[in-house]
Order: structure tokens, then C-alpha cells, then sequence
């Protein structure tokens, strides 16, 4: 009874391995080609890179109220509120964050600072070719994770 029950077992292991075998390959050229995200039908939930958005007057969205940092388990994001001045406005708010870094030797990708961010500011990108030899490197800091202006108009 349980040989029989075995050979059930691997015969249903094998008939996924060889669905796969002819499934289209995800990463045949990677890293020459795409990556293996790129039009992936998880890619929509894929949690990469961070991205700092604009909004649509290319104005900085992160009005600095500190509550990913607050929601955040890992405590790796650091932030530098200033004010927005007449002469020099960086949000449509009355803050912005001067200094927005986030530690990547810390972060777990759990999501948690894009939901709790009141203005959409902190979203995740696709980024994944993030493995660095130099823990310094990998904090994220504004500079590397702000849209582009040019980036509104392609949208
Ligand atoms: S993804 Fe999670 S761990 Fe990473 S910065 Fe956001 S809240 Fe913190
Ligand atoms: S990213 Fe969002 S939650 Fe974090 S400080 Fe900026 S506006 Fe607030």
C-alpha cells in the first residue's frame, strides 16, 4: 500500500516538472536580456527598489510626517524634515524631506512604510539588482530613489 502510495507521490511530483519543462523560460538571457521580473505575471506585486514620486507638477510627494519611519519594523529609514520656503518649494506641503535615507542591509521589504504613507510618496519599484560586497552602498539615500521630472511626462 505505501509503495503504491509512493509511486503515486513521485509520479505526481514529475508531471509538475515536466508541465514546467514546457512552460516559456522566464530568465533565458538574463543578465544579458530582460530580467526575470520584466512582463512577469507577478510583476505587479513584485516589492522592489524604493521610489520616491513626484506629483504631477513634478513638486516632491514626501511632505516629511515621519510615518513610514514610525510604521517601519526595522527602523532603517531616516529622515530630515525642513521647510518649504516662497523662494524654494519642494513640496506642494508645508515640509519636505530634506534627507530620506533607507538602510538596505536593515529593510525586510515588508511594504509597511508604502501603506502607511498618507500621499503615495514611497512606493515600491522593480528594482531588484540590489546585492552589493560594501554595506555602505546599500543605503538608499533621496538621490537614488526620487523620480526623474522627465520620468512625469513618459507616464
Ligand atoms: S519595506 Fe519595511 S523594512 Fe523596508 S523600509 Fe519599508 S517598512 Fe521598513
Ligand atoms: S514617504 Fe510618506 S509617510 Fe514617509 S515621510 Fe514622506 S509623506 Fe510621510
Amino acid at each position: 500500500m505505501s509503495i503504491a502510495r509512493n509511486i503515486a507521490g513521485i509520479a505526481k511530483g514529475m508531471s509538475i516538472t515536466f508541465r514546467e519543462m514546457l512552460e516559456p523560460t522566464q530568465v533565458e538571457n538574463y543578465p544579458d536580456g530582460p530580467g526575470p521580473l520584466r512582463g512577469a505575471k507577478f510583476e505587479q506585486r513584485f516589492r522592489g527598489k524604493h521610489e520616491l514620486q513626484r506629483d504631477e507638477n513634478g513638486l516632491e510627494k514626501c511632505v516629511a510626517c515621519f510615518l513610514c519611519a514610525a510604521a517601519c519594523p526595522s527602523n532603517c529609514i531616516f529622515i530630515e524634515a525642513a521647510d518649504n520656503t516662497e523662494e524654494k518649494r519642494i513640496s506642494s506641503s508645508e515640509r519636505y524631506a530634506k534627507t530620506y535615507n533607507i538602510d538596505y542591509n536593515r529593510c525586510i521589504f515588508c511594504g509597511y512604510c508604502v501603506e502607511a504613507c498618507p500621499t503615495d510618496a514611497i512606493t515600491h519599484g522593480h528594482g531588484f539588482e540590489l546585492a552589493s560586497l560594501n554595506a555602505t552602498n546599500l543605503v538608499m539615500r533621496k538621490e537614488d530613489m526620487l523620480v526623474p521630472v522627465a520620468s512625469l511626462t513618459a507616464r
